[in-house]
């Protein structure tokens, strides 16, 4: 039966897909990564892989369980006992998204522009990578089903990381997949302006039905979306609008998403009663891209602008500029524009030169402990808190060792800093990695040809 199951998996997902009208970025990620993995009992086990995606399972079997059962069950004839479950080895390998087809629908646009979104922001341009992936499936989530998951949704991170990107595809999202739905998006900052105009000049004559039209324009959408919200802070008009705004849609479980630079809890200047409103749903973060996500993005970004750079010249980029995904997209424009004032090709030397005054004398150079374990973490697709502890498996083991050789090999750090990092006691445990790595490379040429994949990423000249 698992043979059957297995041969007809193909046509079981087409029949999902169809006969359950899911869309293409949901189908991707909610469906596709399905495994088939055992049959006993009558009892089918698929597989979610992803170690992070435990709020992705649960989602799936708040959504699509019965619709994979029906799917399974039409398609071979028999009832069966479904279970989803997470796999045991992690197996986190990301489908890759193509750019979704888009029908060019003027109603469409137009509501687009009426809800204040930026059509280029979707969650088909968004790499999904271990830095965001959890807000991009409660995003993406939220966007499915507004109001029912995370209400509200929290999202915070630093700069440039991709919060209106992902703030601004779910309100995308909603709009092309419910033609009646209202959506808004705004700033804190707009918000601000708005109220301050109306409600906070006593001189100004605001009429009533000004602030009553205001008032309405926030409470009667489906989903309201506010950006870089810890601008609100010490300003207490806008707060108290916020707070009423909120209440009503909440309670008419309407869908509210904030981004902030940092987390409720940490937002100063901001009454209480509405801190304890954005920690009622759920609060995600997004990191710092790693190595990997930096490296798709360029590579998504260069494939949407027409070009297929070497991989030199994107790995030149992806190791100099690791702050935020702003940075990283300016280099790859900067380098692209370079080439076509010079009218030559891009070449490694070229984007060295384009980059040149972006990039600090030594920050080339400049090669860290934790850019490495960073890196080697990224390779073994393990946590960097893993590598850094006094866990004994092999599974974690090995990599801190690769961690200890390339440290030696590459930093100025000494064996007792190292050994500090790596939550070891004492220099000798690092010394004895070093060797033992050193060695093993002789004789392994598997694991030599990982090491070596490591020190071109570390240093790709
Ligand atoms: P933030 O709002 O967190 O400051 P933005 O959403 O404005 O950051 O992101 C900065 C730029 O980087 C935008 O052009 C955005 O499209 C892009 N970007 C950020 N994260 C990603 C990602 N994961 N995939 C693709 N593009 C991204
Ligand atoms: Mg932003």
């Amino acid at each position: 039966m698992l043979d059957t199951i297995k041969e007809k998996w193909p046509e079981i997902l087409d029949f999902l897909k169809l006969e359950f009208d899911i869309t293409d970025v949901s189908f991707k990620t909610w469906i596709l990564p399905l495994k088939v993995e055992s049959y006993e009992n009558n009892v089918l086990t698929l597989i979610f892989p992803g170690e992070t995606k435990n709020t992705g399972l649960n989602y799936i079997q708040k959504k699509y369980y019965h619709f994979i059962k029906i799917a399974i069950e039409e398609n071979i004839d028999k009832e069966i006992d479904l279970v989803i479950t997470l796999p045991n080895i992690e197996d986190v390998e990301e489908s890759s998204t193509d750019l979704m087809e888009e029908h060019e629908n003027i109603t469409l646009e137009n509501r687009i522009k009426e809800s204040n979104l930026d059509k280029k922001y979707t969650f088909d341009s968004f790499v999904v990578g271990s830095n965001n992936d959890i807000a991009q499936v409660t995003s993406l989530a939220a966007a499915e089903s507004p109001g029912e998951m995370y209400n509200p949704l929290f999202i915070y991170g630093g700069v440039g990381l991709g919060k209106t990107h992902l703030i601004q595809s779910i309100g995308n999202f909603v709009l092309a997949n419910d033609p009646d739905a209202k959506v808004l998006y705004t700033t804190c900052e707009n918000f601000t302006n708005e109220v301050i105009d109306l409600l906070g000049n006593k001189k100004n004559k605001t009429s009533q039905e000004d602030i009553i039209e205001f008032r309405q324009k926030y409470r009667n959408v489906d989903v309201l979306l506010i950006d870089d919200i810890q601008f609100i802070s010490n300003k207490d008009r806008t707060q108290e609008e916020i707070f009423n705004i909120y209440n009503d849609l909440f309670m008419k479980h309407k869908q509210i998403v904030f981004t902030s630079d940092r987390k409720p809890k940490d937002m100063e200047g901001i009454e209480d009663r509405l801190i304890n409103r954005f920690e009622q749903g759920l609060t995600v973060d997004i990191h710092n891209p790693d190595y990997e996500t930096r490296m798709a993005i360029l590579k998504k970004k260069a494939e949407f602008l027409g070009y297929t750079l070497d991989e030199a010249v994107l790995q030149f980029i992806a190791n100099n500029f690791t702050a935020n995904v702003r940075e990283l997209e300016g280099s790859l424009t900067r380098v692209i524009s370079f080439s076509k004032i010079k009218r030559t090709d891009i070449t490694l030397d070229l984007a060295k030169d384009a980059l040149n005054d972006l990039i600090s004398p030594n920050h080339e150079e400049k090669i860290t402990c934790e850019n490495i374990i960073d890196m080697v973490a990224d390779q073994y697709q393990i946590s960097v808190s893993d590598i850094c502890s006094t866990k004994k498996s092999k599974e974690f083991t090995i990599p801190r060792q690769i961690c200890m050789y390339l440290c030696r090999v590459y930093t100025e750090d000494t064996l007792d800093q190292i050994a500090l990092l790596l939550k070891k006691d004492n220099h000798a445990t690092v010394s004895y990695g070093y060797n033992k790595i050193k060695k093993a490379m002789e004789k392994d040429p598997s694991l030599k040809n990982s090491i070596d994949i490591l020190k071109k990423k570390i240093s790709p000249n």
